[in-house]
């Protein structure tokens, strides 16, 4: 009997072990510099070598396809047929108007999400002509996220023409309504009923990878006072005044900076208030733009600069009026920065020495939807570039075949 129990012991603590090894083989990361330096992944990077000019050319046509949010119909049509030229297995455009290609692999595999926003800021602007300057191209929204669609395109054009047959299943998306709340994410994945392992974005600039979701908690305060003319002003309770104090008070509030994922920040960004000079004003109001990476933060904030303002109002004899948007929420998957995927991709990025590594937790892309919903996600950068959002965007052609070598060689790692 003893010895039976003893036995079972030696089981028990034999399984603890296993699981132990397994726990940290999972959160190892999967990088090898043996693929790495494969004949395989070395076709991969040569093909890309070859095609650079059809790359860039592409690049160029695509950005010349006006997407801002709302019509991206045009460069999603282009999207689809790309994706049909490549022969991946099934192919559709959902319901709001995202573009799905899904390469199927072997039964067991992972299912990775690897997505592209296709719309643009550049409401109204229907012509875009593409400069070229050297190893920049300039164009509005070249880089933002033109420059990633063009990633996966040509990632998967690569890996077709070397034979690669996959273990996981990937889905190609190409999404609508990112910049408006990545709108077309959220709808992908409500719609579609899969289990996914990860989501990767391709978004920002080259060696940024964000693996939690920033939360937006900020909004606009509103004091209100029946006004006067200023000879008849004394005493009358004055919503500048409210603005002023309340502002300054805001501003002292003490607001983390470590550890990383409970980083917060605010912002006082516009003010508001009054017609003319020689009278009270009867509004005024402010904008607070707030941003952490954890919920709480945010929710501590906000309470701070309630009873700020409530103090303030009843000091100055005002009415308050307090709005906070609280739509885009932090979210952090915890052990997701020692996890293997945030692991790999880093190694990835050490190996191909992409220079200003930055791993964090305050990202506010795609992949903020699949960290939400519990999904280990991260974010990828497409290329370098400036001018983001403005008319003169630049990005940089070399950080583009770097940016797509990242994106193939976490694909076989991950394999
Ligand atoms: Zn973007």
């Amino acid at each position: 009997m003893i010895r039976k129990w003893g036995l079972c012991r030696l089981l028990f603590s034999g399984l603890l072990f296993g699981m132990w090894i397994s726990f940290v083989w999972a959160n190892e990361s999967l990088f090898n510099r043996k693929i790495a330096e494969s004949e395989f992944v070395q076709e991969l990077f040569s093909f890309v070598k070859q095609n650079e000019e059809a790359i860039i050319a592409e690049w160029r046509r695509l950005t010349e396809i006006p997407a801002p949010s709302g019509y991206e119909e045009k460069r999603a049509q282009y999207m689809k047929s790309q994706f049909e030229t490549l022969g991946l297995d099934e192919i559709s455009i959902d319901q709001a108007g995202n573009v799905i290609g899904i390469w199927r692999g072997t039964d067991g595999g992972k299912k990775i999400v690897l997505s592209a926003h296709m719309d643009t800021v550049f409401q109204g602007v229907n012509k875009i002509h593409v400069k070229r300057e050297g190893n920049v191209l300039i164009a509005p929204g070249i880089g933002d996220d033109t420059a990633s669609l063009i990633n996966l395109i040509w990632s998967l054009r690569a890996f077709k023409k070397v034979g690669f047959k996959p273990k996981n299943t990937y889905y190609f998306l190409a999404t609508v309504g990112e910049e408006t709340g990545f709108d077309g994410m959220r709808v992908f994945m409500d719609s579609v009923d899969q289990d996914f392992t990860h989501i990767i974005a391709l978004d920002g600039d080259l060696g940024k990878v964000h693996y939690g979701a920033l939360g937006f908690g900020g909004g606009k305060i509103t004091f209100r006072g029946p006004g006067a003319h200023t000879m008849q002003s004394r005493g009358v309770p004055n919503p500048n005044l409210a603005v002023a104090k309340a502002i300054d008070r805001i501003c002292q509030i003490d607001l983390p900076s470590m550890p990383i994922e409970k980083w917060t920040i605010l912002n006082v960004g516009m003010i508001m208030g009054g017609k003319v000079r020689n009278a009270v004003s009867q509004e005024s109001s402010f904008t607070i733009d707030l941003r952490s990476g954890d919920q709480e933060e945010i929710g501590e904030a906000q309470k701070k600069i309630r009873e700020i303002c409530g103090d303030v109002a009843s000091e100055t004899g005002v009415m308050l009026e307090i709005q906070f948007d609280d739509r885009s929420k932090a979210f952090q998957i915890p052990g997701a920065r020692d996890s293997a995927l945030v692991q790999t991709v880093v190694d990835v990025l050490e190996y191909l020495e992409v220079i200003d590594i930055e791993v964090d937790p305050l990202g506010s892309t795609e992949a903020n939807v699949g960290i939400e919903r519990g999904i280990l996600s991260v974010n990828l950068g497409r290329t370098y570039g400036r001018y983001k959002h403005s008319l003169r965007e630049e990005a940089d052609i070399d950080g583009l075949f770097l940016a797509m070598k990242q994106i193939m060689l976490l694909i076989c790692c991950l394999e």
